[in-house]
């Protein structure tokens, strides 16, 4: 295994558990509802813990490794360094001890990164930030800016919002959760007007200035004042592969209009070679479908007819209310003219990869 990181395991929800869970920071509050008012300020003794409890869990999940624990060093790479094809059978290594690999079979699993807004830049540590950059946070913000309406953007939206932050959310079309249920998605929204100071739809950032204390944004649709002031922007507007910097051309592997690696059923890449899985081979973008991918490459390369035949993949969204579904939405069977139940649905891992697709456009 060679990878960038020392420690691949302390990335965002690599093993389902990095991603600090808002019911693990805000144990009562999805019992029932948050323990403070909504809108509260941030100051509040119960908040601070909170914020103190968060910082501590992502302190944790990020250094917390003991040396010499065999279960934990299982994750770590065999070679830390970044990884180029120079070639179909060998990849050179950079930042590492040694330079090349030669392999009979490869697979690809580098994950995916934010895509940013045009014209605005995301630095490590500054005030305009992405998922990474909001989940390793020095202080709780009195006001932060979410732009996107996807699972990431209400995800950490109300990680923030429960811990005292007035967050305003910037949606470009006119729903959140686009492709999910309606039946699922309207009450989370009711409850998030409840819980954040702002959301507006068909609104766009239409200019993004980060000074050394604020950011002075200008917003263009529905919000009702185009110029605000915030202590902090997140930017989660959609996610591209890491695919670009990976030699490929090298390769007779084959990407797709977006970046994303082509694989078919086995996860094969169009190299007879290399075997492409997790977010860098598409939607969904989710860590139990890179799991079962991994799996899937790895009893294909041993020589078993193996395939991502899956029939109903689920989906969690950890808002307050969570929400969850599994295979064929309902707005997707109804758009086939199909007949399908409200709750659970099941349909084929095609169907299932269309919805989500749709909800991660
Ligand atoms: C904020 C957030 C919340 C999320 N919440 C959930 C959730 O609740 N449930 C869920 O299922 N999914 C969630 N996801 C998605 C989940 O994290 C991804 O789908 C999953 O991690 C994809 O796994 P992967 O192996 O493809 O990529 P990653 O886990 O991103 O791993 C890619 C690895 O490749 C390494 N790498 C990249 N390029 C190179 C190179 N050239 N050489 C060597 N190494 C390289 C990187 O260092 C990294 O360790 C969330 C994502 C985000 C951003």
């Amino acid at each position: 295994m060679v990878d960038i990181e020392p420690d691949p395991e302390a990335n965002v929800c690599s093993a389902g558990a990095s991603l600090p869970r808002p019911s693990s920071i805000w144990p009562n509050s999805f019992k029932g509802r948050p323990a403070r008012k909504p809108r509260e300020s941030p100051s509040t003794d119960q908040n601070r813990s909170a914020a103190a409890a968060f910082v501590e869990k992502r302190g944790h999940r990020q250094h917390g490794r003991r040396p010499g624990d065999p279960q934990q060093e299982e994750g770590r790479p065999a070679h830390p360094g970044k990884a180029v094809f120079e070639a179909s059978d060998r990849v050179r290594l950079a930042e590492s001890e040694i330079r090349r690999i030669k392999f009979k079979h490869a697979i690809v699993a580098t994950g995916s990164k934010t895509q940013s807004l045009p014209g605005i830049d995301i630095r490590k540590g500054g005030r305009v930030m992405d998922s990474d950059g909001a989940l390793d946070l020095p202080d709780i913000p009195e006001r932060l800016l979410v732009i996107g309406g996807g699972y990431v953007a209400l995800e950490m939206g109300t990680v923030y919002a429960s811990l005292g932050s007035r967050v305003s959310l910037a949606v470009r079309s006119d729903t959140m959760l686009r492709g999910v249920d309606p039946d699922l998605v309207v009450p989370l929204s009711r409850r998030l007007k409840e819980l954040f100071e702002n959301i507006y739809f068909n609104t766009r950032a239409k200019s993004v200035r980060e000074s050394d204390s604020r950011v002075e944004v200008t917003l263009e649709g529905d919000a009702p004042e185009a110029n605000q002031s915030f202590d902090r922007v997140l930017i989660a507007v959609g996610r591209q592969p890491n695919s670009a910097e990976l030699g490929l051309d090298t390769t007779k592997v084959k990407l797709n209009e977006k970046g994303f690696i082509v694989v078919d059923e086995q996860q094969r890449t169009s190299d007879e070679r290399i075997f492409a899985i997790g977010d860098v081979a598409g939607a969904p973008l989710l860590a139990h479908k890179a799991f079962r991918e991994g799996k899937v490459a790895a009893e294909v390369i041993k020589g078993e007819p193996s395939a991502f035949d899956v029939q109903a993949m689920p989906a969690v969204v950890y808002t307050d209310p969570q929400i969850a579904w599994c295979g064929l939405t309902e707005s997707r069977a109804r758009q086939q003219k199909e007949i399908s139940q409200s709750s659970v649905s099941h349909g084929s891992s095609r169907a299932g990869r269309r919805a989500w697709e749709s909800r991660m456009a």
